[in-house]
Parts: structure tokens; sequence; C-alpha cells
């Protein structure tokens, strides 16, 4: 029964007893795809209320909003159940959410996928012994999953996403080692601060740590990628004409594309996570990241180079990994205020001075460092700084989604 394509191959990630299997299922009869069908319109109905309420998603009590004005509608005209009609106008807020807040947003929050959230018992059942699985009350055969999964027996099943991709459903499941989950973000759960890391993203890699001496250098795989969008591009640029008629030209464009895509996608996931291992190395459980909204603007400011869309996406992608990481393991992620954090002198507080490329020196006190490790120690003073200002618990209306995942980008 097991299958190994490429799709499944790998559980996604492990780390603090927490993984998310991908379990390939094959609805039996029309009632699930049906189902999913009533939900994705509902989802879709919620967003157009959101959009055309102009509601500000950020302003509190924003969900019991929606409760009041979505919940019945969803029971009785989609005929969801309360817990389904609950995670559907829940899974609604948080696409608006992250439409709203992108500095980048296009004219309307776009569903593209089909994607449901489930609540493990209420909504769906994955017997990891026996691969046993029901979806809303209907048995689904299970056609594959990772190889290891007997590493998870015994593991308890949290949340999962219902996924379709080109005709194939999915179901991203997550397991964790202990039955409760570990604190979770905001919400007044009685958060200490053990200590802050704080992170810079440039194009030439992603910068963790707290000082000048304790910090690692991830490499970030922009250049690689950027090849591969050269070659699609040079293709266009040699064939412009038959580019777009001919199937074998598209077919190679198309490749060096996805190709490129990969390789951003899979080491910003990649990123997100060793950030977090060495915050966690560092005995650090809040990770200081710039704010993007200033950043956004700051690129615009900047030179040709730094107005470079992959370098924007990835920017996004590596924060979002982090941030969802974070969530999982019981860190916090706090968001300051970037500018002038590469050029001031952390240790006197004036403007330095771009001495050699990317080397900045401080003429009243001398100190000196690389533009990276200068960003990072002042977003960590800015970081501690909003930390011990903060009285109230940071409480977010929208948990950005059941199982603590950031809105998806
Ligand atoms: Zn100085």
């Amino acid at each position: 029964m097991e299958t190994r394509d490429r799709t499944h191959r790998e559980v996604r990630s492990i780390d603090g007893g927490i993984a998310t299997l991908s379990v390939k299922i094959r609805p039996s009869g029309l009632g699930l795809p049906l189902l999913v069908e009533r939900y994705m319109n509902a989802k879709r109905l919620v967003l157009k209320w959101l959009f055309e309420s102009r509601i500000n998603p950020n302003e509190k009590g924003v969900l019991s909003m929606v409760h009041n004005n979505m919940y019945r509608v969803l029971r009785e005209k989609f005929s969801l159940n309360s817990r389904l009609a609950e995670d559907c106008y829940r899974d609604a807020l948080a696409l608006y959410k992250a439409w709203y807040n992108n500095p980048r947003k296009g004219r309307y929050p776009v569903l593209r996928n089909v994607s449901l959230w489930l609540t493990s018992r209420y909504s769906f059942s994955l017997d990891l012994e026996k691969m046993k699985c029901t979806i809303l009350g209907k048995h689904v055969e299970v056609t594959g999953y990772p190889h290891n999964i007997g590493f998870y027996r015994g593991w308890f099943v949290k949340e999962a996403r219902l996924v379709k991709r080109s005709g194939e459903w999915f179901l991203k499941v997550i397991v964790s080692k202990e039955k409760k989950r570990r604190g979770r973000r905001g919400e007044g759960d009685g958060f200490t601060p053990t200590g802050l890391v704080a992170v810079d993203i440039n194009m030439s890699g992603v910068v963790v740590g707290s000082d000048d001496e304790h910090y690692v250098r991830i490499p970030t795989r922009l250049e690689d990628a950027h090849h591969y969008k050269a070659l699609a591009e040079l293709l266009q640029r040699k064939y412009p004409k038959r580019w777009r008629e001919s199937r074998r030209i598209l077919n190679r464009i198309r490749h060096f594309h996805n190709h490129a895509g990969n390789i951003l996608n899979d080491s910003a996931r990649k990123t997100g996570k060793l950030v977090v291992d060495i915050a966690e190395g560092m005995n650090a459980n809040v990770i200081v990241l710039e704010n993007l909204n200033n950043m956004i603007t700051c690129v615009e400011k900047l030179g040709k180079a730094y107005r470079d869309k992959l370098y924007l996406m990835q920017y996004r992608r590596i924060q979002y990994w982090i941030e969802w990481q974070a969530l999982k393991r019981g860190l916090k992620v706090i968001y300051v205020n970037p500018a002038y954090t590469s050029t001031q002198c952390p240790k006197c507080g004036v403007e330095m001075r771009e001495v050699r490329h990317r080397w900045f020196k401080c003429l009243k006190c001398g100190y000196e460092n690389d533009r990276d490790i200068i960003a990072i120690i002042n977003l960590y003073i800015r970081g501690r700084g909003s930390l011990t200002l903060s009285t109230a618990p940071q409480v977010r209306d929208v948990n950005p989604n059941q199982w603590g995942e950031p809105p998806t980008l």
C-alpha cells in the first residue's frame, strides 16, 4: 500500500517533538468532495464579507464580530457543522488578515488552493497504527504515507489541513510527541523570556545572534535561484517569437522557473528551522525580527539590486517559516522597527561611516564591524527594550490558525 512518490516522501519537519506528516488519501464517493466544495464556497463568502465590510482584522474583537455575522449563515446556508463552521471563518479570517497586512497586496484576497482546517477528533481521525482515516464522518482510504511512519507510532494526532493538489488529496497532519502542546505565544500564557536572539535577513545571508561574538551566518540560496531565473530569461530572449509556441522551449523555461522557486521555498523552510534551532542553542526563547512593513519602504529607497522581487518574496518566506517554527516550539517572535539598525553605532548611537563594502566604522568611539553584525546587535537592543516596555501580554485575535501556524503568505 505504501507509496513513495515525490509528493510525500518526507516528513516535513521534526522538531521539539512536533512533526507534520503528509498522508495521501482517496475519498470514497462524492460525499467528501461535495462537503469540501461547500466549505470552500463558505470560506469565499466570508472573505467577500470581510472585504466588502472593510473589516480591519487587527482590531480587537474581530473574531467575535465575524462569528456574529457569519456563523449562522455557514451553519444554515452551507450546512457546516458547528466545529467546521468555526474553523471555516477562522480560516477565512487568517487568509484575509495575511492579505490585509501585506503591503504589496493585490486588489482582492484571492482563494487559490483547496484547503480545509480540521480539528482532531471533531472533524477527522487518523489511526497511526492501522493507518485508518475518517474525515468529517466519512471513511477515506489512505493510499500513501511517509516511509518512516513507524517512528511516530504512539504520538498524538493534533490538527490537520486537508488539501487538494493536482487532483490528489492530502492530509497534512500535525503530530506531537507530548499530549499537550507547549506554551503558545500570547494569550497571557505567562511567557517568561529567557533570552533573545535577533535575525537579520539580507541578500547574501541570514545572521542570527545576540552580539558580535555570538552569531551564526546562514547562507541564502538567492544566487542559485537567480541563476535558474536567468537561464529562463535567456531562453525567452533567445527565442523572442518562438518560445510561446514551442512546447519544448516553453517546458524548459517553465522548468527553470520552477527550479528557482523550489530552491527558494526549500531554503526558506530550512532557514526558519535553523534560526529556531540556533535560538534554542543560545538558550533564547524570543526572536527579534525586523518589521517588514518598514522594510519594504526602506527597500524601495535602496539601490536597484535590492529592489529584487525574489529577495522580497524570500524575505517574507523566511520570516514566515521562522514564525511558524517558533510558534510550534513555544518561542516568541517580536517585531521591531529596523530603521538605521545597520548604520547606527551599537555602542554610542551615532551614525556610522561605511569604510569598506558593508563594513562600518564609528568615527566617535572607533567601533567597527560588518553591516549584518551591527544590524543584529541593534535589533537585539531594540528587541530587549520593547520586551521590557510591553507590560501586557501580546494578544492576537486571530491566532494564526488553530495549530499555531502563521497565516499563509
Ligand atoms: Zn560609536
